[in-house]
């Protein structure tokens, strides 16, 4: 695989995507922008690219380990993901283990409640509107997804969930909270997209239920890539740097 970016053809917040010669592939390059409180805050944090796509890497190789089917190809190198094309679906589909963030600021849950089954929540996901929560019969009417497609996905996120929350915990990590987005492939199955990271997850430490994700950027604390960089060499394994070339973390 070697690193040959075409056009690009989209840019987020955190990544860019490009064509690859292949119109069924892409490469998504991991940047090193962080942003915060819908752009509000915004700052460049040197190697989180590098850090985030090695973490979502192991991720899906993890999910793909398991049956589920995701847009991960391989990395051409850290900060390089070669992904299958989706047509992304408007939806940011949450799933919470444990209540933090905007689910303590909008409902009476006590900080760190651990639920007894996994919550799903979906939002829209527009700037416009500012990423909303939304129920199955506004993503429907929003000719979002229809209704059997909501129940697959429901199905794979709680897969989704349980495989990330084990192998985390193995590796000293809990997942309270995390966000994912899926698509469509070009034989317009449900995949799963986009990233795995700290900046879309959070992480603690199992030990001392430090912080170990984008929280720590959303309080303005230093040593945020200190603890992405602790993610990193935690769900890594030397198999893994092998793989990426990598002496070290
Ligand atoms: N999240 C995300 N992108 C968003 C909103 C949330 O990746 O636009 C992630 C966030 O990092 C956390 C989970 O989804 O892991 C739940 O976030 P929450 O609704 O608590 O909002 P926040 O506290 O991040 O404003």
């Amino acid at each position: 695989m070697s690193l040959k970016l075409g056009k690009l053809i989209y840019t987020g917040k955190a990544k860019d995507v490009y064509e690859t010669e292949n119109p069924d592939r892409v490469i998504v390059k991991f940047r090193d922008d962080i942003t915060a409180g819908d752009g509000e805050k915004k700052d460049i944090l040197q190697l989180k690219g590098y850090y985030n796509s090695l973490i979502s890497s192991k991720l899906f190789e993890v999910l793909e380990a398991a049956g589920i089917k995701t847009q991960y190809i391989g990395l051409l190198e850290p900060g390089y993901m070669l992904a299958h094309k989706l047509e992304m679906i408007s939806l940011e589909v949450i799933t919470r283990n444990i209540a933090a963030g905007s689910l303590l600021r909008r409902f009476p849950f006590e900080e760190r409640q651990v639920f007894e089954k996994p919550i799903i929540q979906m939002d829209y996901k527009s700037d416009e509107y500012k990423d909303p929560m939304l129920n199955d019969d506004i993503a429907m009417a929003l000719g979002l997804i229809t209704a059997e497609e909501l129940n697959d996905l429901r199905e794979i996120t709680l897969k989704i969930n349980k495989t990330l929350k084990d192998f985390l915990e193995t590796k000293g990590i809990i997942l309270p909270d995390f966000k994912i987005e899926f698509g469509y492939d070009c034989e317009k199955n449900i995949v799963l997209g986009d990233e795995i990271s700290p900046d879309t997850c959070r992480y603690w430490d199992i030990e001392t239920w430090d912080v170990l994700d984008k929280d720590l950027f959303r309080q303005g604390d230093s040593g945020v890539m200190d603890a992405y960089k602790k993610v990193a060499s935690m769900v890594l394994d030397d198999e893994d740097l092998k793989k990426w070339g990598l002496n070290e973390i």
